[in-house]
């Protein structure tokens, strides 16, 4: 009957109703709406006026876990058996939840081109009542369970915080307190101990989930404050936000002073609460020797205050403590509870982060903990400025016993204080005396040139649009030698001759060609180079004047070099070759930043050529997502398998504090316990290297719109790893 009706007709008599009508078309699985009067406009929180420019991304709108309801609902209306009723989530033009209800059915078919009528009632209010009843009974269930003296139930929406005594210690009258987290009216708490539980109700108010603390309370004493600790698990309602906070206290006050008496005894250090130096050594040793961890890579970092002398000599050691202790603080609130941070001596500390995936994580760590600990110290009218320069060895790379990594460190943490301070140094496997008219590329905040970016992404274009790496790696020297004037380049080690031993990685420009090598020619060409690197570091500038040996200045002039920029290529730790530049005219003098820069492009082609198995092959890749720090886009990786973080772009750390490495994609980012059905990376055909799919999706952890690209960082190897670069387009969106 109802396919008798003509559209105008319909259009007009639904037009001004509150409930949604709308009509669409689907055609090869493509579902557009033809029609939608005014009631579904105001649902979704769209304007009429503009048309139905809006409501062409419909469907990204949907709520991804709910997108299969949907889909299953449209094609059960397709069977053409009466009405069919489904519900599903949508996210509003302004970012709001709201479940709407759909009662739908065939209006016509065509061949493959069929459509449906639908009206549309807006379900939020059913549905949180629905909800509100679900979480009563969960709430019940767990205060049931719980064995505590006190427990806590906290309502976010109203503010307001209720506190009762369990029974099995006799009756209390239940407290109550209004504006709990708006005035944070919490005096039951001692005052020392406020912040941490501030923090820890602040994260369970972010999203869903269980944590707990120690904190020092007077609930149920007349005098004195106990020790408690509190777990609390935090619900949120059908909005995704946290509506809920419930949890115990329990009196642990005995055992808590033991703990506490000994570690201040035995293991932490009384100024800063941090580990001893003892204590240190013996926890990282425990860690190294564990079996579980044997597989992972664990960065050991010396961090020693710039200048701190200069605090004390004019400030006092008073000063100079508050200091130290500032430092400690820093250190403790960036790395997670399971990294062990000791103070090692006067203004050293150690910091060892375990399981973090890949060296390179060991830089941005490095790099925020730099900025973090950048303090400027005022006193009667004065100020210092206190940096701090790091070292970092990594396990299992540079050693697996804490003496080992210990000592390689503290030769970074010289060179990095060699090299200006305020920045890190990672070991790199060649030894580094001194160095010669050069520093190496240290992490310093305020440098960032716009040309070096320019170069710097040209090289990366380079090597990821040439398919053919020998003629990449030539192409990236003819660039170098092109933009410093400098007449050759070459790259060579014995691992690339075995992987391409017909290809020539060099270049130079014409009348400066490299005549045919003798194995001898070789072989000194390679003892020259690595005396240098032994004595000049990893990274060289080396002039035909400088006061060097006769062996390198035979060399020179036999060549007809006048300066040669050296960068050592290692793997593992070990000298296996050389990148160089040469000048023949000597007209060329690179300045400080053309060096860092040098320094930078000269890793990267370093970690490009060297690929001797798969797993390195992601690691290799990390080069290319490190420049993604730079983007404008909330960029990480992903491990398709397991659904961790292998990497987040410096936008999305600081857009997400609470997010890590090695935490869960679908906890982070959607605050959902398992995997979503409708997961991008699985749309990715694992066997297409260059495969990408763009999509359009609420991030609930930011709260935007973004559109999301995914692609492979690499898929051949056992865990495939995603890349997302997610830009957010919420302004476009709402138009
Ligand atoms: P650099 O930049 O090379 O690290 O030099 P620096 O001035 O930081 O000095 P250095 O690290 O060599 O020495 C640390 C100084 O810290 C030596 C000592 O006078 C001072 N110091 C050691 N322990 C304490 C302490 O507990 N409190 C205070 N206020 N000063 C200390
Ligand atoms: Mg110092």
């Amino acid at each position: 009957m109802a396919r008798e009706l003509d559209f105008e007709n319909l259009f007009s008599m639904v037009e001004n109703i509150i409930t949604g009508v709308g009509v669409f078309e689907l055609e090869n699985e493509k579902l557009t709406p033809i029609y939608l009067n005014e009631g579904c406009f105001r649902m979704l929180g769209y304007p009429r006026t503009e048309g139905m420019k809006y409501v062409k991304n419909m469907l990204a709108t949907i709520l991804v876990e709910d997108r299969e309801t949907f889909w299953q609902g449209i094609h059960d209306i397709l069977k053409d058996d009466g009405v069919v009723e489904f519900e599903f989530r949508t996210v509003t033009a302004q970012g709001a939840l709201r479940w709407l209800q759909v009662r739908g059915n065939l209006y016509s078919r065509e061949g493959d081109r069929y459509i449906l009528v639908g009206v549309i009632i807006d379900a939020t209010e059913r549905k949180n009542v629905e909800a509100e009843l679900q979480e009563q009974a969960e709430r019940l269930n767990i205060l049931s369970q719980s064995g505590g003296e006190l427990i806590f139930d906290y309502n976010a929406k109203t503010d307001v915080m209720t506190i009762k005594a369990n029974h099995k210690r006799g009756f209390y009258q239940d407290i109550i307190i209004e504006k709990y987290m708006a005035e944070f009216r919490c005096s039951n708490i001692y005052e020392e101990d406020l912040e941490r539980y501030y923090e820890v109700m602040h994260g369970a108010l972010k999203s869903a989930k269980r944590d707990s603390l120690d904190v020092r309370a007077n609930y149920m004493q007349e005098d004195g404050f106990i020790w408690y600790r509190v777990d609390l698990t935090s619900m949120t309602g059908i909005e995704g936000y946290v509506t809920r906070i419930i949890g115990r206290m329990t009196d642990i006050h005995e055992k808590k002073l033991k703990e506490l008496e000994l570690e201040i005894r035995a293991e932490k250090d009384s100024m800063t609460k941090l580990y001893n130096k003892g204590a240190t050594r013996q926890l990282i040793e425990q860690v190294l020797a564990e079996e579980e961890t044997a597989n992972q890579i664990h960065a050991l970092m010396i961090v020693d205050l710039d200048n701190f002398k200069q605090v004390n000599d004019l400030f006092g050691h008073a000063k100079g403590d508050e200091v130290i202790q500032y430092a400690a603080e820093q250190m403790t609130n960036t790395f997670k509870r399971r990294d062990i941070i000791g103070r090692v001596g006067g203004d050293e500390f150690v910091v060892f982060i375990t399981d973090i995936s890949m060296i390179t994580n060991a830089d941005l760590l490095a790099m925020r903990l730099c900025k973090l600990l950048d303090q400027r110290v005022e006193c009667d009218g004065q100020c210092v400025r206190v940096t701090s320069s790091i070292g970092i060895a990594v396990a299992p790379y540079h050693g697996k016993t804490y003496d080992e990594l210990f000592q390689k460190a503290d030769k970074a943490l010289y060179s990095a204080k060699a090299n200006g301070k305020n920045g890190y140094r990672i070991f790199d496997g060649v030894a580094t005396i001194t160095y010669h008219s050069s520093r190496e590329a240290s992490y310093h905040p305020d440098e960032q040139s716009d040309v070096r970016r320019d170069l710097i992404d040209k090289v990366f274009q380079i090597l990821f649009e040439d398919r053919n790496r020998s003629s990449a790696i030539r192409s990236v020297l003819e660039l170098l030698a092109e933009h410093y004037g400098m007449q050759r380049g070459y790259m060579d080690s014995a691992e690339l001759e075995r992987k391409f031993p017909e290809e020539n990685l060099q270049f130079s420009v014409s009348g400066y060609e490299i005549g045919r090598e003798t194995e001898k020619s070789r072989q000194d060409k390679w003892n020259v180079l690595k005396e240098c690197f032994e004595k000049y570091g990893s990274f060289a500038v080396i002039h035909n004047y400088d006061d060097i040996s006769d062996e390198v200045r035979a060399f020179m002039q036999q060549r007809g070099i006048r300066m040669m920029i050296l960068q050592a290529v290692t793997l593992e730790g070990g000298y296996i070759g050389s990148i160089v530049l040469e000048s023949h005219n000597g007209e060329t003098e690179p300045d400080k930043e053309q060096l860092d820069e040098l320094r930078c492009i000269f890793r990267i082609l370093n970690m490009y050529a060297l690929e001797p198995n798969e797993k390195e092959g992601v690691r290799n890749n990390i080069a290319r997502i490190e420049m993604l720090d730079n983007f404008d886009s909330y960029a990480y990786a992903v491990d398709a398998d397991t659904y961790r973080f292998y990497f987040l772009n410096k936008k999305a750390l600081l857009s997400m504090p609470n997010v890590q490495i090695g935490d869960l994609c679908y906890k982070a980012l959607q605050g959902r316990e398992s995997p979503c059905e409708d997961c991008i990376m699985h749309k990715l055909d694992r066997k297409k290297q260059h495969d990408s799919i763009s999509e359009e999706y609420f991030n609930y952890a930011l709260r935007v719109w973004t559109r999301n690209m995914a692609s492979w960082l690499e898929c051949r190897s056992e865990h495939p790893i995603c890349l997302m670069n997610c830009v957010d387009i919420s302004e476009y969106f709402i138009g």
